[in-house]
């Protein structure tokens, strides 16, 4: 490869998001060069997503827009969860790709990077049994201000519905010197807002002999000078313990949120979901933060339609949304996934009753957030500025409990705001957003 371009496009979660940044970072030191289009690129990297079935036809999708750039210079790319999930028969359904590469693999992108270079027509990088994480001094970061730290890859639970386990291999914490070294770093160079990631950070286990859990390492975290906001994402009910409300009441660095997925509000379908916990152990959880001293934004994940799901149990989930009294969910319909035990699971809903499940959850959560969030109407709160809305002549500000707050500031004078943290009267709300002024 000449001139080494390179495009890349992420989908999926914030681990695939901070993985590309990695990649980008890795593929910069390489001295490649990224451009905005798949067009001007000798490399075309996708990233991937595999979690439900319309993620994964959206990369078929893109591939399928340049078969007629076989053989013509051009190397394509697929890395992420379908890369892992469909491995070589990746190249079967699109002849054109010469590398698929899963994230427990990164670690070797150097190397597959050279096998390009020298005109390999079919590199992978599919090997799940790797005991590292992908740590590289090499990542080129997309926001300034916030910076996503990885404390933990893989998952060792067995959710019926989830591929996660099979894309992204088994469990693997980072040392808590390593983490630490990664977030004194980054506020050195001026990030204000860290963002602790893994598929379920609670299990973050040190495996130097310091030995500390999650809420340990969340509140050395926050003790990090220069780090104004710390959030983390995403905890698993079962390991969401005590210790980490008490580090989050003890700091109030660590921001008024909480994204605790709950998946279905009846026990007898979190059961056939092995999701390890039942309503009422939930409900514990939500205690401990409905009664803490400040109060938490609290967030979510449903699936509605999974196989065996009766109305009975679809109003159990209705019936969890006003009880817990959510912020904010993503809701999504069941999709069957390769290798998932609830594959094998009878009683399939048609997708129509899927569907309608979905849309009455959402009506039920906009109600539930148009009234949460009117509440806010005369409050101030502190953003950190994180853009600018031309057309509308307001600043795009984040607050602790994760809400957008769009703003005008009279005195901006034409100054870029991005970066800073502002105090916001709320004037404003609508379902999704809150408007106010800056004072
Ligand atoms: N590790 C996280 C957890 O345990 O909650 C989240 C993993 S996944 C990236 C994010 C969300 O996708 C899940 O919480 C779940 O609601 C949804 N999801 C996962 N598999 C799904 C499936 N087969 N069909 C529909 N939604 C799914
Ligand atoms: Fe998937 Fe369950 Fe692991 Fe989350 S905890 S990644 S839903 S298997």
């Amino acid at each position: 490869m000449s001139g080494k371009t390179f495009y890349i496009e992420t989908f999926g979660c914030q681990m695939n998001a901070h993985d590309s940044e990695k990649v980008v970072g890795t593929l910069l030191a390489e001295g490649y060069e990224q451009v905005p289009t798949p067009e001007q690129a000798e490399l075309v990297l996708y990233n991937t997503c595999s979690i439900r079935d319309k993620a994964e036809q959206k990369v078929f999708s893109r591939l399928q827009n340049f078969k007629r750039e076989a053989g013509k210079g051009k190397v394509f790319g697929v890395l992420g969860c379908v890369a892992q999930q469909e491995g070589e028969k990746i190249f079967d359904r699109a002849p054109h790709v010469s590398l698929v590469a899963g994230s427990a693999s990164y670690t070797r992108l150097g190397e597959m990077l050279v096998q390009l270079e020298n005109g390999n027509r079919r590199v992978t990088g599919l090997s799940l049994d790797t005991e590292e994480t992908f740590d590289t001094p090499f990542t080129r970061r997309d926001n300034p201000h916030r910076a996503y730290i990885t404390i933990i890859e893989g998952c060792d639970k067995s959710c019926a519905y989830c591929v996660v386990p099979f894309t992204r291999g088994p469990e693997r914490s980072r040392t808590s010197a390593s983490v630490m070294a990664e977030a004194r770093g980054l506020a050195g160079r001026g990030y204000t807002e860290i963002q602790l990631l893994g598929q379920n950070v609670n299990s973050y286990r040190d495996p130097s002999p310091a030995g500390w859990d999650f809420a340990t390492l969340l509140a050395n975290v926050a003790e990090v000078p220069g780090i104004r906001r710390v959030r983390y994402t995403t905890s698993h009910p079962r390991d969401f313990g005590k210790s980490i409300v008490d580090a989050m009441e003890a700091n109030p660095v660590i921001c008024d949120h909480v994204h605790l997925p709950v998946q279905s509000g009846s026990s007898r379908v979190l059961a056939s979901m092995d999701r390890l916990y039942t309503r009422d152990e939930y409900m514990r959880r939500i205690e401990w933060l409905k009664t803490a001293r400040r109060p938490y934004s609290i967030t979510t994940d449903i699936i509605v339609g999974f196989p065996g799901e009766t109305e009975s149990d679809f109003a159990q989930t209705l019936d969890l949304l006003d009880e817990v009294q959510y912020d904010s969910l993503f809701s999504f319909k069941y999709s069957p996934r390769p290798n998932t035990a609830a594959l094998a699971m009878q009683d399939p809903i048609p997708d129509d009753e899927k569907q309608r499940r979905l849309s009455v959850l959402q009506e039920k959560q906009r109600a539930i957030q148009i009234r949460r969030n009117a509440e806010m109407i005369g409050a101030i709160k502190e953003v950190l500025v994180e853009g600018r809305n031309q057309a509308l002549g307001q600043w795009i500000g984040r607050t602790s409990d994760n809400r957008t707050l769009n703003f005008t500031h009279p005195a901006s004078n034409g100054h870029s705001l991005i970066g800073q943290y502002l105090s916001v009267r709320v004037t404003r709300s609508g379902p999704n957003s809150l408007v106010g002024e800056a004072i």
